[in-house]
């Protein structure tokens, strides 16, 4: 159990305070505000773990409040940074800072690649996600078509952001231009940068998985953490901003998130025993946000604060908010992972098939080929992913609205029996009409009305219309159906009376309660007409609504079908890309084994050159040495014919 670290930072004053203002004043970790003549006002003192001076940089909020959390990331710890307090005090100065100080962000990045290339003997992988909370709907940053995107739960993945799209990388400078994408995407569109800025949060996200590179078992944990650096929108209070129109939509969700945010902490900070009900759920901030928020991982929260006169409520405000969460405990650990939910383990096998098929290659290339080939799996696995989610959905409104129509249809027959049943007590009345009463009609000989006694739907239905009746004595919460009708309804005088009504289900269904008994009477006159219109008039709206349904259904079908052939188009794809890729391996393959012919041939072919050379510098010694001889045989022979002729003569 650790506690939340907390720290405060002071952005430069714009305005210089005139001497007489209130001041805030900061001994080590201690601010507290001061009366114009330096007298503190009591009640307003704050300690935190650290507080930043106006003067102080992004360097050293990375050394002293961050640098800790990045490194127990690369371990296996989950880590959250985020940075609260109101527009323009200084959030993403702190994040992401600016070209001549890099803020959290663009540090952490650099320094999580360069601690783990020195990491010799761990396998890391390092994906990168970058999302915008905004009117409380999540959209993707990297990928400028991915909105509105949905917050699942699984108990392999924990709470993820289903769909948003993950790069794979493994340079600093990739993530940053990455970062450079996701700025980009968030300004297309907007009018005033500034308004939408202040209003979303934004959530920067590096998953972490490292593995023992000498490991062979594939029983070997691999660890695995997430790392959420975070700009929150501005904290102010709506009025101050004078929000109205599209902005107040904007400042209720701002204020809705914030306010979660702000509720989840309280909760967190009230005593750990008796800790109520924590909402996460009630916001998407907060339920991405969870694991850091008295969970699993070690968070820093750099609450920047504006020094100005003007900002002083705001200024409390973010203090009493950073007070709060300092109080809060957190549990974190080292999240290994055995199962396949490791990115790491899911490519394994491919990886090191790759890896052995362009053994011999440039490193550098290598990687590169990796790489990509990383990037290409996990993103048709996203994309699988997606797709099943999608399908799953239209399954559970195809199955929504099958079981509607299905009760849909239950209604009508209910009424259609009712109204048989009614038919036959019409008749049944009739004959009750022509007796002075029931028993009259019971003990009488009935054969001249057998045939009204025998009719076959009130043979069939009398039972059953019993029981009805009897499930619907009680009170309804919905209006009863009329019980009985004297007359049959006329079809085509209600189409007259209510040509081009159509009655809502929803208004019908609520109502008030028709009181039994009251339709009971023998009273003939319009009045039970116009109930059996009524009915009628029912069936008829219920009978339209089953077609309407059945209609969707119909179009639900066709949609839940074409995205199965889409499904399983995209499966065909990705196993030829995957075909293609083996394919290319082997043609790399086939071509290495060409290279290493040719370069023996060519080695041979040096060899044989060699011995040439060797031989024609043979030659030449002994065709030098013949000359030699040939020299002095020639030298000698002279001689003696000189010394022949010489003879001659004397
Ligand atoms: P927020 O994100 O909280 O709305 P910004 O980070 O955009 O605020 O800061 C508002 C302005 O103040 C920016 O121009 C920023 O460069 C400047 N600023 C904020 N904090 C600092 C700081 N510590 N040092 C220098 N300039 C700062
Ligand atoms: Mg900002």
């Amino acid at each position: 159990m650790e506690k939340i670290s907390v720290a405060v930072r002071f952005r430069p004053s714009i305005a210089e305070g005139a001497a007489e203002e209130r001041q805030w004043r900061i001994e080590d970790n201690r601010i507290s505000l001061h009366k114009p003549h330096g007298t503190p006002i009591s009640g307003i003192s704050f300690a935190f773990d650290h507080v930043f001076e106006q003067s102080s940089t992004n360097a050293s909020v990375y050394d002293i409040l961050i640098k800790s959390i990045i490194h127990a990331a690369i371990n296996g710890f989950n880590g959250t940074a985020f940075a609260y307090g109101q527009t323009s005090s200084g959030k993403t100065f702190t994040m992401n800072g600016s070209q001549l100080e890099p803020g959290i962000i663009p540090q952490a990045v650099r320094d999580i690649f360069d601690t783990t290339h020195m990491i010799t003997d761990r396998e890391f992988l390092v994906r990168v996600s970058y999302m915008e909370i905004y009117n409380e709907e999540i959209n993707d940053l990297l990928f400028l078509g991915n909105q509105r995107l949905p917050v699942h739960e699984s108990l392999e993945r924990g709470v993820y952001v289903a769909g948003l799209r993950e790069e794979i990388v493994n340079s600093a400078d990739q993530v940053l231009e990455l970062i450079k994408l996701g700025e980009a995407n968030r300004h297309v569109g907007e009018t005033n940068m500034n308004v939408r800025s202040s209003r979303s949060h934004t959530i920067f996200r590096m998953v972490i998985e490292s593995s023992a590179k000498d490991s062979t078992s594939s029983a070997d944990a691999i660890r695995v953490s997430v790392l959420n650096l975070v700009d929150l929108a501005g904290s102010e209070r709506i009025a101050k901003t004078g929000a109205g129109g599209v902005r107040l939509k904007e400042g209720k969700h701002i204020n809705k998130s914030l306010m979660i945010l702000g509720n989840v902490i309280n909760k967190l900070s009230e005593n750990g025993k008796h800790r109520a009900h924590i909402p996460y759920r009630d916001s998407k901030l907060t339920r991405i946000l969870q694991p850091a928020l008295g969970g699993n991982a070690k968070t820093s929260i750099i609450c920047t604060v504006a020094p100005e006169e003007v900002h002083i409520e705001e200024t409390k405000g973010t203090l009493q908010f950073a007070s709060r969460a300092k109080r809060i405990t957190n549990c974190a650990q080292v999240n290994e992972v055995l199962t396949d939910a490791a990115l790491l383990k899911r490519q394994k096998q491919e990886i090191e098939e790759l890896r052995r098929k362009l053994q011999g290659q440039h490193s550098e290339v290598l990687e590169q080929v990796i790489l990509k080939q990383r990037n290409d799996m996990h993103k048709s696995e996203l994309e699988r992913e997606k797709l099943a989610m999608e399908l799953e959905e239209e399954r559970k409104s195809r199955q929504a609205l099958e079981h509607h129509v299905g009760e849909q249809q239950r209604r009508i027959d209910y009424l259609n029996e009712l109204l048989a049943s009614n038919d036959a007590r019409k008749l049944l009345q009739g004959t009750i009409h022509t007796h002075s009463n029931y028993e009259e009609m019971n003990s009488s000989n009935c054969m001249s009305q057998g045939n009204t006694f025998t009719t076959p739907i009130f043979k069939a239905m009398r039972d059953q219309f019993v029981v009805k009746r009897s499930n619907h004595s009680k009170a309804f919460d919905s209006s009863p159906l009329p019980e009985n009708f004297t007359s049959m309804a006329n079809e085509d005088l209600w189409l007259q009376l209510n040509k081009g009504f159509r009655t809502d289900l929803d208004a019908l269904q609520m109502t008030p309660n028709i009181k039994y008994g009251a339709a009971q009477s023998n009273d003939t006159s319009i009045g039970t007409d116009l109930e059996e219109w009524n009915t009628k008039e029912r069936c008829l709206n219920l009978a339209s609504e089953c077609r309407l349904h059945a209609l969707q259904v119909d179009a639900l079908k066709e949609q839940y079908d074409m995205l199965e052939r889409k499904y399983s188009q995209l499966r065909e794809e990705n196993s030829s890309l995957v075909q293609t890729l083996s394919y290319s391996n082997h043609d790399v393959v086939l071509l290495k084994a060409q290279k290493d012919e040719l370069q023996k041939d060519l080695s041979y072919e040096r060899e044989k050159m060699r011995d040439l050379k060797e031989e024609i510098r043979l030659f030449g010694l002994v065709f030098a040495e013949r000359e030699c001889l040939l020299n002095s045989l020639y030298s000698k022979s002279k001689t003696m014919i000189e010394n022949f002729s010489n003879s001659q003569i004397i």
